[in-house]
């Protein structure tokens, strides 16, 4: 992904030219770049042979999931529909591990049936559902406990889930009581311990601090677990401060971690692995010049792309086609929706921009897509994969009759 002479190409294919073939808003992946990512994710973690579960809520595509699972990695799945879609795209059973508050009978159900690794369970009346329909099974479930460390992430707000005021997970009091009915039930094997304290996390700190209380835990109930899941989290370059989680410096802490307590290690990497391999382009509708700024109207909104409205999350915009004409006002790029929220960035030094110019948002593989809605009625964008020189529509764009 980068400019050749004045024109942005991904993986070979100027941008210009894929709009022109699949119209505007698009979302575009690089399978060479998701590829790298995943190599990159394995090399720094190698030493401890991790099970590898990609977290299926920051990119459900089932392209992108085949693909993933065809480079080994397993899934972190949050309700039966992402289940169904990892078993559908190709992924084993046996790496798959289900997470989430809110487990419904007929999702606990489903899980048992299919055999997936673990249900890694987050409160006591989820236990028992699931003790219960093992029971009436005849089955033996295999699962975790979901523990919330009280640890700060240090991420934005609104993705922190390892606080005591997040609804993730049980605190260190009840642990202790649910891992022992576990292991005194002859429905239920205790086999994991997990954690997942946030998203975009990019210092290694607040890790270490769960890893602490992990010790902690570990040795108060003096209990081996075979899994020890460590979640996901692991933070990207936004492009704004050029700062991204150290990965290599988390994979040496782990591992002493990981020889202390002789246990397998399970991550649920979402936004590492696929964040920065999506490009979503879009075209300029209108320019509406205002006092002190011009609003940029494009035809991607936040329907298509909902992380700015969601979190106020800042992403690069980067014009497709460069020029040397500045602008002498800032733009404040927004989408067509009735939001005050439906902005992307306003941005002072920009390049001078006219009406159907191509912009493009980077980095919007993980939480793109996967949270989209119809919102406005507005049909979902087109998916397409660059994969060995080929262009691959992997979602068609959805129509205005199916919505209507
Ligand atoms: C969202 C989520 C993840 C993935 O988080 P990333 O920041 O995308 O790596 C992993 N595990 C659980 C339980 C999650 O809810």
């Amino acid at each position: 992904m980068r400019y050749k002479l004045k024109n942005f190409s991904i993986d070979g294919f100027d941008v210009n030219k894929i709009a022109k073939k699949y119209k505007t808003p698009v979302y575009c992946y690089s399978f060479k770049k998701l590829r790298e990512n995943i190599l990159n994710f394995n090399k720094n973690f190698k030493h401890i042979d991790p099970l590898t579960c990609f977290s299926v809520k920051a990119n459900s595509n089932k392209i992108l999931l085949n693909e993933i699972g065809k480079l080994g990695l397993g899934a972190d799945v949050v309700s039966i529909g992402e289940l169904l879609k990892a078993l559908k795209s190709g992924i084993k059973p046996n790496k798959i591990v289900f997470s989430g508050v809110g487990k419904t009978k007929n999702e606990i159900s489903f899980a048992i049936k299919k055999k997936i690794l673990l249900i890694n369970a987050e409160s006591k009346s989820e236990i028992l559902e699931i003790e219960k329909i093992a029971k009436i099974k005849k089955k033996q479930v295999n699962v975790g406990i979901r523990l919330n460390p009280n640890t700060d992430a240090k991420t934005l707000s609104q993705i922190s889930t390892g606080k005591k005021e997040n609804k993730f997970g049980v605190s260190e009091k009840n642990f202790l009581e649910l891992s022992k009915y576990i292991r005194n039930s002859k429905y239920m094997n205790l086999k994991c311990l997990s954690v997942h304290i946030g998203s975009q996390i990019l210092d290694t700190r607040p890790y270490e601090k769960m890893l602490k209380v992990l010790d902690k835990m570990i040795k108060k109930i003096n209990y081996h677990f075979e899994y020890i899941d460590l979640g996901g989290g692991m933070g990207i370059d936004y492009g704004n401060n050029n700062k991204r989680l150290n990965l290599k410096k988390y994979s040496s802490i782990v591992k002493k971690f990981k020889e202390k307590h002789k246990t397998k290690i399970i991550f649920e990497p979402g936004r590492s692995i696929i964040g920065n391999s999506g490009i979503l382009i879009a075209k300029i509708i209108y320019i509406k010049e205002g006092h002190k700024k011009n609003f940029i109207i494009i035809d991607a909104a936040m329907n298509d792309f909902m992380r700015p409205a969601l979190y106020n999350a800042r992403h690069r915009i980067i014009p497709a086609v460069r020029n040397k004409r500045k602008s002498n006002k800032s733009y404040e790029f927004v989408g067509p929706i009735c939001e005050s929220t439906d902005k992307f960035s306003t941005l002072k030094k920009f390049q001078k921009l006219y009406e159907n110019d191509l912009i493009l948002i980077c980095d919007v593989g993980a939480y793109g897509m996967s949270l989209s809605s119809n919102y406005n009625t507005r049909p979902k964008p087109l998916e397409i994969l660059i994969k060995d020189s080929k262009i691959k529509i992997i979602n068609k764009r959805q129509n205005l009759k199916d919505l209507i």
